[in-house]
């Protein structure tokens, strides 16, 4: 590992066993576990943000290394005094093993390899001086200290914040992107396809070129449904001809007539705009969901078992599934399918 001692180093040697080397830009098998490519991932950037905020909390100091552990006013000891590291007894010592309970006081005694010189007594000193500081207690173990939380817990939520913070204030969404989020969830159709149709807005799904950007390898990166352009989200939902002719299709089906903008977030404006009571704005939201879901099974379909591109079997999975999320959760929808399939119009009006 790069550093072994930092905590995800730790998390990944307590779960795989101990790892002895990592290149600083690891050769990713494309094998690997999603998981494990985008640790590598991170490996790369460089970037230790977590490391940097969290801290070990001393209470009997039998599991925080003294010289290598941050554990006193969010410093490491051999970053603040790296002379005294290097003739240290033992520079992986835990912070219980330099001092000692004199009955029930704890004196600290930092040991050496050798006597410090003249001039090497100041900073032993000072180093004295910062430990007489902390308090040993021998009866509670030590813990980790999320610095950003003011009780020192972690959580996403924090995380979340403090990396906005960082980067510079709040991540900058376009206003129609935050409204599109907002509505998004309140989608009927099932949580699975509203979570994938949220990482497609964040370029955050397994498309061909969105593979690529992340090193994995992939035999063309061309569109698995039309074969002609690289698949990249807006082409694969949108542009690619195949996908075009799907929403008109819909459309058409819909009896609404649609002129398609450039872009996913304009489009889901647009479409879930289309009805005019509550109802029907919750239906061409399900519709919505259903052409994106239908397409990506369709797409995989086309990878994974060799299919083909049909866009007459795409636009009726598009109706099946449309029609049973509305059944199932917009309330006063008990149409039947057949009535759905043929007037969609008079079902949700
Ligand atoms: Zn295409």
């Amino acid at each position: 590992m790069i550093s072994p001692r930092t905590i995800w180093a730790k998390v990944l040697q307590g779960r795989y066993g101990c790892i002895e080397s990592f290149p600083k830009t690891p050769n990713v098998d494309k094998r690997d576990s999603w998981w494990w490519k985008d640790i590598c991932w991170v490996l790369q950037q460089g970037n230790y943000w977590l490391d940097e905020k969290i801290e070990r909390c001393i209470s009997d100091g039998s599991s925080t290394i003294f010289w290598e552990d941050k554990w006193i006013g969010g410093l490491r000891l051999l970053d603040v005094f790296p002379r005294l590291y290097s003739f240290a007894f033992d520079p992986l010592s835990m912070v219980g093993h330099n001092g000692n309970w004199e009955g029930s006081t704890w004196l600290w005694q930092v040991k050496w390899r050798r006597e410090p010189f003249v001039h090497e007594e100041g900073s032993v000193n000072t180093l004295i001086e910062m430990l007489q500081e902390i308090q040993i207690f021998s009866s509670k173990q030590d813990q980790w200290r999320w610095i950003c939380d003011k009780d020192g817990v972690f959580s996403v939520k924090s995380a979340y914040s403090w990396l906005q913070h960082s980067m510079g204030g709040e991540l900058s969404y376009s206003s129609d992107f935050i409204l599109v989020t907002k509505s998004l969830w309140k989608c009927k159709a099932p949580i699975k396809c509203l979570v994938f149709c949220w990482q497609v807005f964040m370029n955050a799904f397994p498309c061909k070129s969105l593979l690529q950007v992340r090193g994995v390898e992939v035999e063309n990166n061309l569109c698995s449904l039309c074969s002609l352009f690289i698949e990249d989200p807006i082409h694969l939902f949108l542009m690619c001809p195949m996908a075009f002719n799907i929403w008109l299709s819909v459309a058409n089906w819909l009896e609404v007539e649609v002129v398609l903008p450039n872009s996913l977030t304009s489009l889901y404006l647009y479409w879930t705009n289309l009805g005019i009571y509550k109802k029907s704005k919750q239906c061409f939201k399900v519709v919505w969901v259903s052409v994106i879901w239908s397409l990506w099974l369709h797409r995989n379909g086309i990878i994974f078992q060799q299919g083909v591109m049909d866009c007459k079997e795409v636009l009726d999975n598009i109706k099946m599934r449309s029609w049973k999320w509305i059944k199932s959760s917009v309330p006063g929808c008990s149409f039947s399918y057949s009535n759905w399939y043929f007037s969609p119009r008079l079902c949700i009006s």
